[in-house]
Parts: structure tokens; sequence; C-alpha cells
């Protein structure tokens, strides 16, 4: 194999590496580090430089030196805990290696008596004379320690030797390739090549070099990989043909006549780009992404109209039974009586279930609302032409790319979130989709007011929900989940319960995480339906979920949540037309950094503009908990202080796509990169 260029190389086994046995191999996969290539992120964190020797005379006590030695004599006490020593000299003096808890055998063999042998080690002083204690670089071949050892953190189990001496073979056999990046973009980075980058970000005097032009090039490569590969996803799903719907223009405009609102210009702007994926005979892969109580339900809700006039049936997909049922609920409200729809649930029951599967296969059913239950192997849709899935900003690419495939050829998809992203990322998490935008709210919209107050302040806060609750108005109580500890969460919110029942007897609930299903259900239709007035809870209560009638939301333990996570929890409230109050509340006093993050939400409404600040408070990983929804954890670029090099691949992105270019050439970062299914297709 010609290790040179070949990117496969790269991708072989640890095991084809010298000094990986079985052992290694495991502790480094435990760590995901699977290939040669994966090994290459493993940066040094500091170096120690062992490659200058002195003669014995001229050590200094205290540092870390490299010597030239002779043994001439072991000395292994039979006393316990006394250490073994190996007198050595060199021309200058004596100096004692010594070894706690190192077998006889091995130090022989290690220092063999009249040879010349280098160790390398920390000077220590003992009775007058130089000492060298456990020392770890040992060899006769002084070449091996007169060089500039590298240190990695040592997590893994795996020893700093081991990791340079892999890390040398890979570097030395690195392949290079033909340069993938045009013209333009290389010259960004004073034309390095990766193999030349790869090398230098090895080298320790670089580390913690972000500005070079190597470090920049080699997250640009980084980013650019997630956005192509996402970019040929969805490219590969729109040159799916489908059959076209026929959009009836005047049904549409019938059905917005009579709704007790009018649509925002955004709204409008949404639902154009949607209609006009639908008419197009390519298929639909569209993110529908607005803030929360920007009114994205009904825009869904009138393609689902165009959809199901032109002769296809619609499923809509919502985390949660109640979303689901609080959707279908509006579709019964504002479709004529002519269009049929259906609502499953975990609690339909078998005979029923059974009957609405017979009447969606022979399209007795149009539009379909439920969980993800929906779309299991048993439903079968006569002629599907439309998927709604709500509030699954967690799916990950792959995720969604199933449900695309599952729907058939001529079934167009939209998604929606309310969880707007900062614009760096909208490429890393969304690339695969064409996007649609509200970012206006309904013009009724009051700005929801927003106050911090401390915790030993809660009288006030008391004070003003007893006056809340004589106006028929409804809170919300949450306290916090904490990661780590949720079981004191847990505590926290029952006792918040407790003290609070005692406050306003009959008119407080409870909600957390181990509420069972049903019940949680129970409890949210009851404060949907006004028949309590304080809904306490940890932050699970459901997103998307509209409750008109609340308009106050109390957070404890403030600071515990990002700007995004607590901009989405106000959101809950502020549907309606009444006035709307966030109390954020707080243990102690403000920082004032943490009175900066406060500003930020008591000023703006806007969550995208909250997103970006979050991110840079926070770091992106933490936002909103995509960390965990399968977004690409990249090794170097980082959306903060990268965003350049994030807008630079967008727009190169862009370049390629217009210009179809044959992305043959990107094949070696491709697969490196991200292995992705899709790239089978450019062999
Ligand atoms: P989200 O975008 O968070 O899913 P919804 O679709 O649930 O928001 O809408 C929130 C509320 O706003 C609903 O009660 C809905 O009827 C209402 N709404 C939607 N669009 C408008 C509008 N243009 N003007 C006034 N109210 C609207
Ligand atoms: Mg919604």
């Amino acid at each position: 194999m010609n290790n040179k260029t070949n990117y496969q190389y790269l991708l072989s086994d640890l095991s084809t590496l010298k000094g990986v046995g079985i052992k290694t191999k495991n502790l480094l996969k435990k760590r995901n580090i699977n290939n040669l290539f994966d090994l290459l992120w493993k940066l040094p964190k500091s170096y120690t430089d062992r490659s200058l020797s002195s003669k014995i005379k001229d050590l200094k006590i205290g540092g870390i030196q490299t010597v030239t030695i002779v043994p001439q004599k072991y000395n292994f006490p039979r006393v316990r805990k006394l250490p073994n020593r190996v007198l050595c000299n060199d021309e200058t003096g004596e100096i004692d290696c010594v070894f706690f808890n190192s077998y006889e055998g091995y130090i022989k063999k290690i220092l063999p008596l009249g040879k010349e042998i280098t160790v390398s080690g920390k000077i220590g002083h003992f009775r007058n004379k130089y000492q060298i204690t456990n020392p770890k670089y040992i060899s006769e071949d002084s070449t091996l320690i007169k060089q500039v050892h590298n240190k990695y953190s040592l997590t893994d189990g795996v020893s700093e030797k081991i990791y340079n001496k892999i890390l040398k073979q890979i570097l030395s056999n690195l392949p290079d390739f033909i340069e993938w990046h045009s013209e333009n973009i290389i010259s960004k980075f004073q034309g390095i090549s990766w193999n030349k980058s790869i090398k230098e970000l090895h080298k320790p005097e670089n580390i913690g070099n972000y500005k070079s032009n190597f470090y920049q090039r080699l997250a640009f490569d980084e980013i650019f990989s997630t956005f192509l590969v996402n970019s040929q996803i969805r490219k590969k799903i729109k040159r799916v043909k489908k059959k076209n719907k026929i959009i009836n223009i005047n049904k549409q405009n019938s059905l917005i006549k009579n709704l007790d609102f009018s649509l925002t210009n955004d709204q409008i702007k949404s639902l154009n780009e949607i209609n006009k994926d639908l008419s197009s005979s390519n298929k639909m892969f569209r993110l529908l992404q607005g803030d929360v109580g920007s009114g994205k339900t009904i825009v869904s809700l009138l393609a689902a109209l165009n959809t199901i006039n032109s002769g296809f049936q619609v499923a809509l997909m919502a985390p949660t039974e109640i979303l689901a049922k609080q959707h279908y609920n509006l579709g019964k409200k504002i479709f004529s009586t002519n269009i049929n729809l259906e609502l499953i649930s975990g609690k339909t029951q078998y005979k029923e279930k059974k009957e609405i599967l017979k009447r969606l296969e022979d399209k007795k059913i149009d539009i379909i609302f439920g969980t993800h239950a929906i779309f299991q192997e048993k439903v079968i849709f006569k002629k599907l032409g439309l998927i709604i899935i709500d509030e699954q900003h967690k799916f990950g690419v792959n995720q969604r790319k199933k449900l695309s495939d599952k729907g058939g050829i001529d079934c167009d998809v939209l998604l929606m979130t309310a969880t707007p992203i900062p614009r760096t990322l909208t490429m890393t998490i969304f690339g695969d989709m064409d996007i649609s935008i509200i970012r206006e709210k309904p013009k009724n919209r009051k700005p929801i007011k927003t106050y911090s107050k401390l915790e030993a302040k809660i009288d006030d806060v008391l004070k003003f929900i007893n006056k809340q609750i004589k106006l028929d108005n409804q809170i919300f109580w949450v306290c916090p989940l904490i990661e780590e500890s949720k079981k004191l969460d847990h505590s926290s919110a029952i006792m918040k319960y407790e003290y609070l029942k005692k406050k306003f007897p009959n008119q407080v609930s409870l909600l957390h995480g181990k509420t069972d299903l049903e019940e949680k259900n129970i409890i949210l239709n009851d404060f949907l339906n006004n028949k309590f007035k304080i809904l306490v809870s940890t932050t699970i209560i459901e997103v998307g979920i509209d409750f008109p009638n609340a308009n106050v939301i109390i957070i404890e333990n403030a600071n515990k949540f990002g700007l995004s996570q607590l901009h989405q929890l106000r959101g809950r409230v502020g549907r309606g037309d009444k006035d709307s109050t966030c109390i954020l509340m707080f243990k102690s006093n403000l920082s004032d950094n943490a009175k900066k993050r406060i500003k930020i939400l008591k000023d703006s409404n806007d969550g995208f503009l909250i997103s970006e600040e979050d991110m840079k408070l926070r770091g992106f990983g933490d936002i909103l908990g995509f960390k965990q929804s399968g977004i690409k954890n990249f090794k170097l670029a980082d959306p903060i202080h990268n965003s350049d090099l994030f807008l630079l691949a967008e727009k190169e992105i862009r370049r390629i796509e217009k210009s179809n270019e044959d992305i043959r050439k990107f094949k070696p970062l491709i697969k490196l990169y991200d292995r992705a299914d899709i790239i089978n297709d450019i062999n």
C-alpha cells in the first residue's frame, strides 16, 4: 500500500502500529480512538526537552536532565521498604539510580554493569551524592532519549512513551494528498498543505497556536467536510423526483380569512417557500425555524391543507401526546368538515387503532396526528404526501434522513423547531435541509416583563402571585434540573410544591421527572383547563404546548440555566393578550457576569440574538443539549472563535453547489472526516 497518498492508511486499525498491542488498543478504543486518523487529534499538552545531556559534575539538582553513565554495582538490600540502588558513574563523578518497587531482574536488564547507558529524569541529592529516582527514560541508544518528548494527557491509561512512539510512526508515514481545496480557499491559509499542517500541529512548540495558518486550515477542513456532507445529503434528497402538488390558493386564502388573526409577514413568506417546494417536482426537505410562539403550527397546517387538496395524505408527528392533541384540535377547528382528521395515541384501544390503520390504508383519513407511533412499520398510508415533524430539533441528520426516506418518493418533509441557534451553527446542525425562518412575532404579543429577584425576597413574589390568581391567571413555577444530581432536584421541586400548597391550598400541582406519563397528561390537561393555578415542575414542561391562560413564570436558581434555555422557558407564557411576567430567582447577589447575562434577557425577546450571546458565554456544546443530538464534535474548530471559518465554509459550499463542481476530489477529506454513507456514491 502506498501510504503516502492513500487515505486508507489512516483508516487502518491501530494494531498496524508498532507498539500497539491488544491492551493499548482497547484503552484507546475506550477513548473513541479507533484508527490512525483518530490518533492525529491526540495532541501534546506540553513537552520535556531531554535533548541536551550533561556530565555528572554539571548536573543541577531539581531539574529534569539527561546523562550518560556506566553502572558499576548493584545494591539490592534485603530489607523491605529500602529501595534498590545501582551505583553508576562517568569520568566526572558518581550518581545512584534508585528504584522503588522494581524487580531486580528488570533493573539488571535495563542497567547492565559496565555498559554506557543514557538516562533522563529528575536529579535528586541524597547523602551528598546525586541520585535519580525511578527513571523512565533509560536506553543504551542515547538518540532515543536525547530528544524532545511530548507529554499527553494520560487519562486513557496509555503511557507518554507509547504516544510518542506511535504518533511518530504515523507522522512519518503521513499521506500527502492532492490539494482538495480551491486556490481561493487555500490562499487564505498561505497555501499550507494538509500534510504539513498536521505535522506542524504536532510540534510541541506549536501547542496552542490557534491563530496559525496550519491550525486554521485544519479547523476549516473539519467544518468544510461537515458542511459538504450535509450539502450532499440535501442534494441527494432533492434529486428525488416526486409528483408535484397543486396548490389551490383560493382554498388556502379562505381558510386564512377565517382565522381570528392575520398572518405575520414571516409566516406568509415561510408558507410561500413551503408551497413552492410542494408544487415543485423535487422532494421537499425543509426546516421551519421560529422562536417559541412565533406561530409555526398554523403555517404547517396550511401546508397540510394544500397537500390534502392536492389529493394526498398528511402525517403530523409531535414529541408528546398532549401536543399532538393540541395540533389535532386546532386542525379540527380550522379545517372544513370534508377533511378527515384522526388522532392516534398510546391510549387508543387496539380495536380502534386497527380500524384507524385500515382507514389510513383506504385513504379515508386525510391527516393523522400522533407521536412517533405514526411512523411504526405497521402504519401504511395509501398516498402520503407530507410529513410534518414538530419540535424534534434533537433529531440528528441520520434520523431525519430515515424519516424522509420512510414517507416514500412523493412525500415532502417539513420539520419545525422553536430552537433558534447561532448563525454559525445553522449549516452544522441543519445543513441537510432548506430553511425557512419566522423572526417576527404576532402583532398582539406584548413583551414579557422580565425581573430578577433574590430568593430571600420570596414574600414579594408570593404577593404578586396572589394578585395574579385573583385575576384568574395561571403560573408556572420552575425548579431547575441539575444533571449531576437528579435526586436533589426532585426533592427541591417536591419541597417547593409542599411549601406553595400551604400558601395556596388546592391551587398547586407538581410535575417532575418521575411523574408517570398518564399522570403527567392528566396534570397538563387540568392546567390547560384552568383547574388549578400553579404548576410546579422541573424543566420538563413540554416544548410547544400552548397554555394561553398562563402568564407568569417563576424560574428558581436561574443562574443554573443558559440564556437560550431561560428564553425558551420564558416563552411558555405570553401567548394570550394579557400582560405576562417572568421572574428569575437567585440564591445570592449576582456577579457582574451574571448581571450581564440577565440584562441580555431583559433587553431582548429575540431568540436568535439570545442564542448568539449564550454561545459566546457558555460555549456551543451546551446550547440546549445539542451535544447529545449527534451534532458534530469538532476536534479543532470552534464556532465562537472560528466564526469566520464557518462563514467561509458556507460560502464555499454554496459556490460548489451552484457551479455543480465534481466533488470526487474531496473523497479523502470526506472519507477521513465523516465516513458518511452518502459518500459511497462518489467512488
Ligand atoms: P410555535 O411557533 O411556538 O409553535 P404556535 O404555532 O403554537 O407557536 O402559536 C402560538 C400561538 O399564537 C397560538 O395560540 C396561535 O394560534 C397564535 N398565533 C399564530 N399566529 C398568529 C398571528 N399571526 N397572530 C396572532 N396569533 C397568532
Ligand atoms: Mg409549536
